[in-house]
């Protein structure tokens, strides 16, 4: 072993990488790590953290003029998009050199460049223009968003990539996606004064959520102003003589609007980075395969996060790290478990949901209870707010546990995380109707709503 560089050299400082890096070099390996942009990668950089700090940004007019029936008079309000986006610059710059910090704090090289797979065991830093040898690989290196060069005029549109650093706020933006990329921006842009249309391929935007709360999200947006259009996809982008875009959509109309974000999905960095050669088997959509552990069909190559396309979120990243480390440095085979994964929709009002939809349930469980209450939160009554907030248990009939768990409004990120815990352990309904409610809060309701709403036996609602 003492013939290569390193015990192991990862490829991609985002979650995945650095998580992993900074462990196996404290556990005493001699590690390295190589990322081409920013250490953070796209969570920090470009994804979680500065998406969830422009939500908190576009939130505030809703808090100025709910303030009025508090008795508050807020003067007139005003924002200044570059202060923000300077702002968020100096909170992941910050991030960005605690990760790297971290990784070397355990004794970890870190290496800023592009790295090439050269043979199973060496690889090309590009930056430095030398080759390292590793005896264990960690390919890490995520994804980025998907292009559709398909559409004409499609080199007028941007990604979410470009959205976070506009130079200017647009006064009318079109996003096309249905996913939770998609719907956050539609929802940061509105709140932040931008005239928005969402416009999405599918009968209903969020797929793979509880329909009730892709239905009850779709209806609160509308009615705070943001134009959904579904079924729908763009044909054709033009600029104007003015410097518009023109995007003509497959229904035949025409929208005029100063950007087009493209959110249609995201595709695995595997690219030119030396994977065909050594051998490294991708799937049709060029995510890297691997088995339970992580490791691809080359024994001392190891694959985890976006690149091997399981399930595309930070924390999920991070266990497979946490799980490769213990693989293949602790002697101690451990496969990610990827079921039950609480989640979160920062849309206003938000989404936080665990386990299985109402519609997965009853394919799953011939019978299925479903408790459901829609009610006002208190923090809107005095505001004058019409917003209601939707909760949701999906119970399975025969063993009585709690399978799924969703909710829309206010801090429901917050409460799936919580909920996270019981559906894991497979807790009962009956446990839930034993915990006692905290009040006066939204969460109460949680454990207070005792008698089903509805029941679905083989399909039918009974
Ligand atoms: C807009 C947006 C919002 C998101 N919001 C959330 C959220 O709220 N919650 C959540 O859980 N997840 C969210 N995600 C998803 C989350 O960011 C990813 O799942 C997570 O970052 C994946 O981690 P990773 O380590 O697999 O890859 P990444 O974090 O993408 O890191 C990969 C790194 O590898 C580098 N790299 C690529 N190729 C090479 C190479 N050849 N050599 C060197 N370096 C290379 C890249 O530059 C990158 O920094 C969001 C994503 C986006 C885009």
């Amino acid at each position: 072993m003492a013939a290569y560089d390193y015990d192991l050299f990862v490829i991609g400082g985002g979650s995945g990488g650095v998580r992993a890096a900074r462990v196996a070099a404290s556990l005493g390996k001699r590690v390295a790590i190589a990322e081409e942009y920013r250490f953070g990668g796209t969570c920090v950089i470009r994804g979680c953290v500065p998406k969830k700090l422009y939500v908190y940004a576009s939130q505030f007019p809703e808090h100025f003029a709910d303030a009025a029936g508090y008795g508050w008079t807020v003067p007139e309000a005003s924002f200044d998009w570059r202060t923000l986006v300077a702002n968020k610059d100096k909170e992941i710059a910050r991030l960005e050199a605690i990760y790297k910090k971290n990784v070397e704090g355990a004794g970890g090289d870190t290496f800023h460049s592009r790295a090439v797979l050269v043979d199973p065991h060496s690889v090309y830093l590009v930056a430095e223009d030398r080759t390292v040898s590793a005896d264990q690989i960690l390919i890490a290196t995520g994804g980025r968003p998907a292009s559709h060069p398909a559409l004409s005029g499609h080199e007028y549109c941007i990604f979410s990539n470009e959205a976070f650093d506009l130079k200017e706020l647009p006064k009318a933006i079109m996003i096309e996606g249905g996913g939770y990329i998609a719907v956050e921006f539609a929802n940061i842009f509105h709140g932040l004064g931008v005239d928005t249309t969402l416009v999405y391929r599918g009968q209903e935007i969020l797929s793979r959520f509880d329909m009730d709360l892709r239905r009850s999200l779709h209806e609160t947006m509308e009615k705070k102003g943001i134009k959904i259009l579904c079924p729908a996809v763009s044909e054709r982008v033009r600029k104007t003589p003015e410097g518009r875009l023109d995007v003509l959509l497959s229904s035949g109309q025409t929208l005029t609007v100063d950007q087009v974000m493209l959110a249609i999905g995201r595709i695995p960095n595997t690219e030119n980075m030396g994977l065909e050669g050594v051998g490294i088997e991708l799937s049709k959509t060029g995510a890297i395969v691997v088995d339970r552990y992580s490791r691809t069909n080359l024994d001392n190559i190891w694959a985890i996060g976006d690149v091997t396309h399981r399930v595309q979120l930070t924390p999920v990243a991070i266990h497979e790290a946490m799980c490769f480390i213990e693989t293949a440095f602790k002697d101690n085979p451990t496969a990610p478990d990827h079921d039950t994964i609480p989640t979160a929709v920062f849309s206003q009002p938000e989404i936080g949901t665990v386990g299985l939809s109402e519609d997965d349930a009853i394919k799953r469980f011939p019978d299925v209870e479903i408790y459901r209450a829609s009610f006002r939160p208190m923090r809107h009554t005095l505001s004058g707010r019409e917003e209601k907030m939707l909760m949701k248990l999906v119970v399975d009939g025969a063993s009585r546990k709690v399978i799924g768990a969703h909710i829309l409004g206010p801090d429901a990120g917050e409460m799936a995380q919580l909920l996270g815990i019981p559906l894991k352990a497979g807790l009962t309904k009956d446990d839930f109707d034993r915990t006692m409610a905290v009040h006066p809060t939204a969460a109460e309701e949680l454990v207070t709503m005792y008698k089903p709403t509805y029941r679905v036996k083989n399909g039918e609602r009974v």
